[in-house]
């Protein structure tokens, strides 16, 4: 080879000695290098040729053991390589060796001649791949069968770190479904095919195997003189969801605009964010006011057994409680989990979440009049989905979310107010400033008779009734102008005329620059004003005789006292004698009867110009007027005449009798009440005296009225000093006359120590109301006596007709009777039982229930119907000692006392005859069976002190 030629050639030449070694292919000893190698490298030729490792010295550290010459390739004739050579002043160049065998024989050792080509001048392309290095977002790659270069970008995006990714093939990044045709695309680009790609959206996956979307640019390239792929791409995983996020928000705010209700709303808006914003699951949640953790109230998408998995407090004392959504849910603001794996706060759910792969999640607080009321959790399968940058975008469909809530909220109530106003049953009438009628309800269509089109544009001047004066309407106008409610009962008129009472309020509500409203609310009170008439007709009469009853009466005889004032009055009590006896016998009806033929005799044929009223069960009142001192008599008799007569009812000729208590106006009293008081006294008089009597307040009967009231005094002062005391006597077995039990009877011992039978304070204690309290301590000296006498004996309590009649009479007796309710007996007088059978009947059943038995005391006086035995549950009969005193000298009573004792032992009941004086009534009675007897002749009632002996 000519060296001259070659010097001058235009490019870079070379000639040397080439040699293998270990399958290598050494080239040594450089012979000779034209000028164009020296201006390349910067070497002078004699630098070059002193040296016989300059090559080795300078051809690039990494290259020198790679860049070899195919051995093949060589022996056949041509051989290419390439390397990078480090020129003199820096810098390297990237050279393609292309060398030729001289010799092309077998031999070890053969001349070569190579051209070197500069493929790039590496010096300029540095900074270049610095700065593409450095680019942030931008990843950029290089590869052939693997990726030879990639950028730190590249790597992040790609979630390798930068070795790893040099040992990957392009398609093993990229998704399933792209891995073929990447394939393909590499091949045919290693093949040296020039062509270019673009892809806008490219699915990759990650080395943390998440999935992610690049968009890439890719072109043939020539890397190191070799066909290579260059890519360039960008990570649009957020922008694509980010674009659906929006797509999302523009449907939600299509939603709410339309959502009526709040579940709805909420569910839709889950699977919205599921499905179109691809979130792997999200849920809403409620604080539970009780449990203080948070419950869901709709839950969409993957791996929803986690809400019910996992707990959430409400709590900031609890980790539990700590999270996204407690503390969301506490401080009103979104809360974001950037990253499972590494955010402590989510410690507590960390296992679930990442098990359902929720890599980043989100709570969004959902607020209604400034409440945060309900938690929206947004879990995403990509970390760092929410960042600080997003939080304006999640901060809008917070407060998308959070207006529909109240305009929900809103409507519903408007929804409900509306339908009240409609459907409600009360007048709504709207007017403007000027009064113009612009809404009326159906209310208002039915009260006034005129339809909604009558009314609106019109003045509710159209229902004025000419009723109200004019200040009325000035008032109204101005109270509503000062913007005040007004209140009113109004008298309007119909459409046909009728009058009409509403109770009617009108509110002034402002509406913005429209001005202002008024509303009337109101409520037809026509009828409810005439009910109220009659009602207060009816609180003064009597339904059954048409009379006024007591309060009528008094407020008659005060009213009249008032306008007579000087002339003289008289008035009458007029009691009839055993009306209960009456009602007992011929029943209520004719009861009733019975009144209504006394009131009209009365009232039409006596007192016609007078107050007559009926003031109690049996008992009339009248107010005679002006009646002169000498007619008192006559009145008087011919008031009694009447009434002790015979009358008839109903094809019945009923005879009563009477008691009359009279009081004179003004020397008996100046007022109403006391009048009445005083005849009431002198009709208790009256009473003692016998049937059909009149007696007439008297100085008398005032003296002993005063004697009540010192007994009343003398008796709050023994209850006080604790002076009444129990006697027993005993009862005993018919057959064994051993005791059966005792019965208590009340005595007071007097300030001298002298011992007082019921006989003599009885009637005035119970008079005064005294009975009740004195009553409560005989109770508990009685449970006293049971218990000290370890409950070995039966004791038997008198019940007072206050106590029988007072309601809370059976709760003191469960008290009492606690433990002890089988020793204690009640003994309850006959005709105290007849009176109200319901109450008696009810009062047996609870009492009895309490374990404690009832005796029928003085059976036999009261009545000849004895049907309401059957009834009326009790335990013991105790024969009156009228029939057991008169049993052996008369048959009558013989035969009363023995159908008694019959008659209880078919109904169950033991039989006590008391009284018992003789031995003669004691044989009777017991061959009559009687089971219990008492009396004097077995043994007197006596102090406790004797009592104790007997029964040791
Ligand atoms: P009662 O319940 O019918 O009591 C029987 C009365 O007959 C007792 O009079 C008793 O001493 C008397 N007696 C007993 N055996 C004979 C006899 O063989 N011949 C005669 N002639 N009388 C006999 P006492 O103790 O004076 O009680 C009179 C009434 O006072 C009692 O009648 C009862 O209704 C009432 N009473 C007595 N103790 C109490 C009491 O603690 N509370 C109430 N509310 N009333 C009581
Ligand atoms: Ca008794
Ligand atoms: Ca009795």
């Amino acid at each position: 080879m000519d060296r001259d030629v070659i010097a001058g050639l235009p490019v870079a030449v070379y000639s040397g000695l080439a040699q293998l070694k270990g399958g290598r292919i050494f080239v040594r000893d450089l012979r000779f290098l034209n000028r164009c190698i020296e201006r390349l490298t910067g070497f002078t030729p004699e630098e070059i040729e002193s040296n016989p490792r300059w090559w080795e010295e300078n051809v690039h550290e990494e290259d020198r053991n790679r860049a070899f010459f195919r051995c093949e390739d060589l022996r056949e004739g041509v051989g290419v390589r390439t390397f990078r050579f480090r020129r003199k002043e820096g810098g390297y160049l990237l050279i393609k060796d292309t060398a030729g065998n001289l010799d092309c024989g077998e031999e070890e050792e053969f001349e070569v001649l190579g051209v070197w080509e500069v493929l790039e001048e590496e010096g300029e392309c540095r900074e270049v791949f610095e700065a593409i290095d450095r680019a942030p977002a931008v990843g950029i790659l290089i590869y052939r069968d693997r990726i030879v270069y990639a950028n730190r970008a590249a790597a992040d995006i790609l979630g390798y770190s930068p070795e790893e990714l040099l040992s990957l093939r392009p398609e093993d990044v990229v998704a399933e479904e792209f891995k073929e045709r990447v394939r393909e695309t590499v091949a045919r680009r290693l093949e040296g095919e020039q062509f270019e790609n673009l892809y806008k959206e490219l699915p990759v996956v990650t080395g943390e195997g998440v999935r992610k979307i690049i968009s890439l640019f890719s072109r043939t390239v020539r890397w190191k003189g070799e066909p290579a792929g260059f890519v360039i791409f960008l990570d649009v995983t957020k922008r694509k969801r980010y674009e659906r996020f929006f797509r999302v928000l523009r449907d939600v705010n299509q939603l709410i605009i339309s959502a009526v209700d709040e579940r709805e709303l909420l569910n839709r808006i889950c699977e919205l964010l599921v499905r179109e914003a691809g979130f792997r699951m999200v849920w809403v949640g409620v604080p539970d006011p009780e449990t203080h953790y948070v419950v869901p109230l709709n839950i969409c998408g993957y791996g929803r057994d986690y809400v019910s998995r996992i707990r959430i407090s409400t709590d900031a004392s609890v980790p539990e409680g700590r999270g996204p959504t407690g503390t969301a849910l506490r401080e009103g603001r979104i809360v974001i989990n950037p990253d499972t794996r590494t955010n402590p706060a989510v410690e507590p759910w960390r296992e679930e979440m990442l098990r359902r792969g929720f890599l980043s999640s989100c709570a969004i607080p959902l607020r209604r009049d400034n409440r945060t009321v309900a938690i929206l959790n947004i879990y995403s399968g990509v970390p760092h989905m929410f960042t600080e940058e997003e939080l304006e975008l999640l901060e809008e469909i917070q407060r998308d979310l959070s207006f529909a809530l109240e305009r929900i909220e809103k409507e519903k109530f408007m929804k409900m107010t509306n339908a009240a106003i409609e459907k409600g049953h009360e007048w709504v009438l709207i007017t403007d400033e000027e009064g113009t009628i612009l809404y009326a309800n159906h209310v208002v269509e039915e009260i006034s008779g005129y339809r909604r089109e009558e009314l609106v544009g019109k003045n509710p001047r159209i229902f004025k009734s000419g009723y109200h004066s004019r200040e009325f309407y000035r008032g109204l106008w101005q109270t509503l102008r000062a913007g005040k409610t007004f209140h009113a009962l109004f008298v309007n008129r119909k459409k046909n005329g009728e009058v009409f009472y509403l109770d009617q309020t009108i509110v002034p509500i402002p509406v913005g620059r429209e001005g202002v409203r008024f509303v009337g609310l109101g409520k037809d009170v026509t009828s409810e004003k005439f009910l109220r008439e009659e009602l207060a007709r009816l609180k003064y009469l009597d339904v059954v005789t048409g009379l006024p009853n007591r309060e009528g009466f008094l407020a008659g005889v005060e009213l009249a006292l008032q306008k007579d004032r000087d002339l003289s009055h008289v008035l009458f009590i007029i009691d009839v004698v055993d009306f209960t006896g009456i009602n007992q016998v011929y029943g209520t009806t004719v009861g009733d009867r019975v009144l209504r033929e006394i009131g009209t005799i009365l009232k039409e044929a006596l007192f016609k110009r007078d107050i007559v009223g009926r003031i109690g069960g049996d008992e009339f009142g009248v107010l005679a007027r002006g009646v002169a001192e000498k007619e008192i008599s006559s009145l008087t008799g011919k008031l009694l005449n009447v009434l002790s007569g015979a009358f008839e009812v109903e094809g019945r000729t009923i005879r009563l009798s009477v008691n009359v208590g009279a009081s004179l106006y003004p020397k008996d009293a100046g007022g109403a009440t006391e009048l009445i008081e005083k005849a009431f006294l002198a009709l208790a008089f009256a009473k003692r005296e016998g049937e059909n009597t009149c007696r007439f307040f008297s100085e008398e009967i005032n003296s002993m009225v005063r004697g009540y009231f010192r007994m009343r005094d003398e008796l709050e002062e023994a209850l006080r000093e604790d002076r009444f005391l129990f006697y027993f006597q005993p009862f005993y077995y018919a057959d064994t006359r051993s005791v059966a039990g005792l019965e208590a009877l009340i005595r007071l011992k007097d300030k001298s120590g002298r011992i007082l039978t019921p006989r003599e304070f009885i009637f005035t204690l119970e008079r005064t109301g005294l009975i009740r309290d004195v009553e409560d301590r005989m109770l508990e000296k009685l449970r006293e006596f049971i218990l000290r006498h370890r409950r070995r004996v039966t004791v038997s309590f008198n019940v007072s007709p206050k106590s029988f009649r007072d309601e809370r009479f059976v709760e003191k007796i469960r008290e009492v009777s606690k433990g002890i309710g089988r020793f204690l007996v009640l003994e309850i007088t006959e005709r105290l039982l007849v009176e109200n059978q319901d109450y008696a009947k009810n009062f047996l059943e609870e009492v009895r229930a309490a374990g404690v038995k009832v005796a029928i005391d003085d059976f036999g006086t009261g009545y000849s119907s004895l049907a309401y035995l059957e009834s009326l549950p009790a335990d013991i009969l105790k024969i009156d000692m009228q029939f057991v005193h008169k049993i052996a000298e008369n048959p009558k009573s013989l035969a009363i006392v023995e159908t008694i004792i019959e008659l209880a032992r078919r109904l169950g009941m033991k039989t006590t005859a008391e009284g018992v004086e003789t031995e003669e009534q004691l044989r009777i009675l017991n061959e009559l069976g009687i089971n219990y007897v008492q009396g004097f002749l077995l043994a007197r009632p006596m102090p406790e002190e004797e009592i104790s002996l007997l029964l040791i």
